[in-house]
């Protein structure tokens, strides 16, 4: 079942608790940035709450989001401010390596706006970032979800010799929809070349995000599927988009969560990603350490 009326299966819980307050304290301290915030994030109640992270930390899981809250690009879909940039703060790597021990998380992701105002688009603070976390938490898992670096090969590599576990990079649409969906810079060609290089230059783990809703039929889904498979492409999420707000793009269609499933199945069973999460409420990083260690390392 497929309509474009907001279904009841995408309430999501409101974000309360302990958790969520010591979490949120500890960020604001350090003047630290969530994807889950900023985002407007359905899941950040079960996120922060403890609902969704390793199943071995109390303190849940949360997305940094590093070089400030503001970004380059402006994709038409997404919540974060565009323009206005502000230095880059070179406390942040040593901030969030002491915010991950304060709230107890050993799985982490770590995300950023683009900076293309930036000569090297913020990447070797990404890296510093990374080494800083691994540095000082021996044995933690660090998944990035990175931006496209405009493609540029000497950039990405910076991120690949930081060694992190996981590099995602989200292609977010079909191919016929990057545009309108995301901003200019952005491309599929260019999307899964980044995909393709981790995989051709490292043995680090790849991953991916598509989002459905914005009018794209089964068969495109289902060859950006296979395209992002052919790239090497290891781990894939798909979610349904929700518009941030009037100005945004609009939904065109809901899926049923069991469109969801068939979707994983696919995936999984039929094109051979190590696993998929899909869900109408699953984003890029939802349980991305719980699946990733249930897949992976056990
Ligand atoms: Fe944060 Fe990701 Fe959870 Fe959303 S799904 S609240 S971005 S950790
Ligand atoms: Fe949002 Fe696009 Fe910027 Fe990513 S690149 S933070 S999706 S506007």
């Amino acid at each position: 079942m497929s309509s474009a009326r907001k279904p009841d299966w995408l309430k999501s819980r409101p974000p309360s608790g302990r958790e969520f307050a010591g979490i949120r304290e500890t960020l604001r301290e350090r003047n630290l940035h969530t994807v889950c915030e900023e985002a407007n994030c359905p899941n950040l109640g079960e996120c922060w709450s403890g609902g969704a992270g390793t199943g071995e930390s109390e303190g849940g899981t949360a997305t940094f989001m590093l070089m400030g809250d503001r970004c380059s690009r402006a994709c038409n879909f997404c919540d974060v401010e565009t323009g206005g940039m502000e230095p880059l703060d070179p406390d942040e790597p040593a901030n969030v390596a002491d915010a991950i021990a304060e709230i107890g998380l050993d799985y982490v992701v770590l995300t950023s706006v683009d900076r293309d105002d930036l000569p090297d688009q913020g990447a070797g603070h990404f890296a510093e970032t990374i080494r800083e976390i691994k540095e000082r938490h021996p044995g933690i898992l660090v998944e990035v979800l990175i931006p496209d670096f405009q493609g540029e090969e000497r950039l990405v590599r910076k991120i690949i010799d930081a060694d992190p576990d996981v590099i995602a990079h989200n292609v977010e649409t079909v191919e016929r929809l990057q545009f309108p969906v995301r901003d200019r810079r952005a491309g599929y060609e260019q999307s899964l070349s980044v995909l393709e290089q981790v995989d051709r230059e490292s043995d680090i783990y790849t991953k991916t995000s598509i989002m459905l809703g914005h009018g794209e039929y089964d068969h495109e889904v289902y060859q950006t599927l296979a395209d992002c498979r052919e790239r090497g492409v290891d781990v894939v999420t798909l979610g349904q988009y929700l518009r941030p707000s009037m100005d945004h793009l609009e939904v065109r269609r809901y899926d049923h969560p069991d469109k969801y499933e068939t979707w994983r199945r696919v995936a999984e069973e039929e094109l051979g990603f190590l696993y998929c999460a899909s869900g109408p409420m699953v984003r890029s990083s939802y349980k991305a350490g719980e699946l990733f260690v249930d897949a992976v390392l056990r």
